[in-house]
């Protein structure tokens, strides 16, 4: 017998694969970013004052680690090559390490700093696959807990986050410190 899905609820599994990925689409919405200044991964050296205001975890060499002003979920992570490339197979082997290994380790500091039971990892590459921002590739890492798949706010963009992001930059900054300790 065919299992009946509860009345009036967004099963996570009973929604579109595309769902799982519309969060991104919204966090950049109006903003059409032409590269150098105008791209909010783009940066040369920067200080600690200008990492925390654009919520740079770690910036090595070749890749960083910044917090997602628009958060799906609390500790809502975005790993991006340092160099203005829109997509992975641009990136030099060296690149593509290092962004690999900040992703490897993300996930391991987002489990450590917030044990969640899941984590979406995953890029969106070019704007018909919902990149906010599609000149510039970034991976996108959210940890997930059960009971937080409600697609409705997602859509709506009215997810209200408890932990607001200077906590969350808070929480995490010290974890990130030595991500790149043995890169570049
Ligand atoms: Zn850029």
């Amino acid at each position: 017998m065919a299992r009946r899905a509860p009345r009036g609820s967004a099963r996570p599994e009973a929604a579109p694969p595309a769902l799982l990925w519309a969060p991104w689409r919204s966090a950049y919405v109006g903003q059409t970013p032409l590269g150098g200044a105008d791209c909010i991964f783009c940066m040369g050296r920067i200080g600690a004052a200008t990492r925390r205001r654009r919520l740079v975890l770690y910036a090595g060499r070749l890749a960083l680690v910044m917090l997602n002003r628009y958060p799906y979920n609390n500790g809502h992570l975005m790993v991006a090559p340092r160099r203005h490339v829109a997509s992975p197979e641009l990136l030099t082997r060296e690149e593509r390490s290092e962004l690999s290994e900040f992703v490897s380790r993300s996930v391991q500091r987002l489990r450590t700093a917030y044990r969640p039971a899941g984590l979406n990892v995953g890029m969106n590459l070019g704007r018909a696959a919902g990149a906010g921002i599609a000149d510039h590739m970034h991976c996108h890492l959210v940890p997930r807990w059960e009971g937080d798949n409600n697609f409705m706010p997602v859509i709506s963009s009215t997810r209200v986050l408890p932990q607001s992001l200077a906590r969350t930059y808070a929480l995490l900054e010290p974890l990130f410190k030595t991500i790149g300790a043995d890169l570049s």
